[in-house]
């Protein structure tokens, strides 16, 4: 069997270490092409010493030469580039089979979409890059004939309850709804008045899931949710009004399809991201990923209830976002960046992430998104507002 050359955008992520997990599961199936990181170069360093990339990435011309002496003896004939130029350089290498797009944030849009023009597998994590260009990216893959496999549990969980050559049209495949179940995150049950005053640290402590800082938050917030609620209406082409969110406390259940006919498809399993990244890998076919088999005898409960806005407004916010479609969800999407950053440096409180993103969708106009150019030069401009109000707020 020919190897498959991957490429990890995001190697040293949370996404990035279950990627290289399930890929040292299938030495005869699988072959790193490259590897990114931002700045955590002794990390990245150690995959390379492990996997042997053709190329790894860095942020800057310093950690790049860093990089270079660490495997001077480690990984002898990796190329070490820099900048966010050769993350697309590598993403849409001709050698370069798949790519795993799991950088955080606006920031793996340029590689992800590069990797989608290019016809690449793309086993999207980066959901914000999806939130942002939307169409564009949407268009992109079918230009191509990219095939986009999506790697969040949830939206993985419904593309493996569809039928067979499911063409992003629910009502034509008897389809009611999609069903995006949430745990409801850490604050799901405590007192709606005291998470003014929550921390940065019990914030990223997920009950379930073990992730980096920025969705950690997210789903604290319920944004996560919110964010997936947008992406559900790209990959699936589903009306807002078709997408259901349900809290699920157990995470056991990762989402759900309701069709016309009253079946409920749905696809269970351990919280363990190698699942979806295992499918995403093989997909039509099936490996180990190293997750067990869930044993529904241990478990005496699956239970589902509709969220309180109230308490996460978050969600609330992207659904207007969708709604209002053009720049909102990009807006929506940079806002809540720049906010969660401020909240995990004790600059913001919780409940004023959502002040800042209700501000911003309130008053920056609506613009169209028809190129990437547009996008960024949209998500600067939300930046700045954020970064303005966040400021305000504390003076
Ligand atoms: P992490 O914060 O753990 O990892 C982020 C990765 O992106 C790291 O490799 C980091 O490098 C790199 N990175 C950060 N900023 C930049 C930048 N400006 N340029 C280039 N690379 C950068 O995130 P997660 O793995 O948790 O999440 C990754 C994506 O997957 C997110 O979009 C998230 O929403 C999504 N996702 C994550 C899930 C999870 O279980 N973790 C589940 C579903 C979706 P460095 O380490 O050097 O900083």
């Amino acid at each position: 069997m020919l190897k498959q050359q991957i490429c990890i955008l995001g190697a040293t992520g949370s996404i990035g270490v279950s990627t290289l997990d399930v890929i040292a599961r299938h030495p005869e199936r699988y072959q790193v092409f490259a590897l990114t990181a931002h700045t955590q170069i002794e990390k990245l360093a150690q995959q390379c010493a492990a996997f042997q990339p053709t190329y790894a990435v860095v942020a800057t011309v310093e950690l790049a030469q860093q990089l270079e002496h660490s495997l001077r003896q480690a990984s002898p004939k990796t190329i070490v580039l820099f900048g966010a130029q050769a993350l697309c350089e590598v993403a849409i290498a001709t050698e370069c089979d798949v790519v795993m797009a799991a950088i955080v944030g606006a920031a793996g849009l340029p590689a992800s979409l590069a990797a989608a023009r290019a016809g690449k597998r793309i086993l999207l994590a980066n959901k914000e890059a999806l939130v942002m260009s939307g169409q564009l990216f949407i268009d992109a893959v079918r230009q191509s004939g990219a095939t986009l496999l999506p790697i969040d549990s949830e939206h993985n969980a419904i593309f493996q309850c569809l039928p067979n050559g499911f063409q992003r049209d629910l009502a034509s495949s008897g389809i009611s709804k999609i069903i995006l179940t949430a745990s409801g995150g850490p604050f799901l049950n405590r007192d709606v008045a005291s998470l003014h005053n929550v921390t940065p640290e019990q914030a990223i402590a997920h009950p379930n899931w073990v992730m980096g800082r920025k969705i950690s938050v997210d789903s604290a917030s319920m944004m996560n949710k919110g964010l997936e609620v947008i992406e559900a209406h790209w990959l699936f082409g589903a009306a807002p009004d078709k997408i259901e969110v349900l809290i699920h406390p157990q995470s056991l259940v990762h989402s759900m399809v309701s069709y016309e006919d009253g079946s409920l498809l749905a696809q269970l399993g351990n919280p363990d991201m190698r699942t979806p990244i295992a499918y995403g890998l093989a997909y039509p076919e099936r490996i180990a990923s190293g997750v067990e088999a869930l044993d529904l005898s241990k478990f005496l409960q699956l239970n589902f209830y509709q969220p309180d806005l109230q308490r996460f407004p978050c969600l609330r916010l992207a659904y207007e976002a969708l709604r209002a479609g053009a720049s909102a969800p990009v807006v929506l999407n940079a806002v809540n960046e720049v906010a969660v950053d401020a909240f995990l440096n004790s600059a913001l409180g919780f409940m004023q992430i959502e002040t800042v993103i209700a501000q911003a969708l309130e008053e920056i106009p609506l613009q169209g998104v028809d190129t990437l150019e547009a996008i960024f030069e949209i998500d600067s401009q939300a930046r700045r507002a954020a970064h303005t109000y966040i400021s305000n707020l504390r003076h």
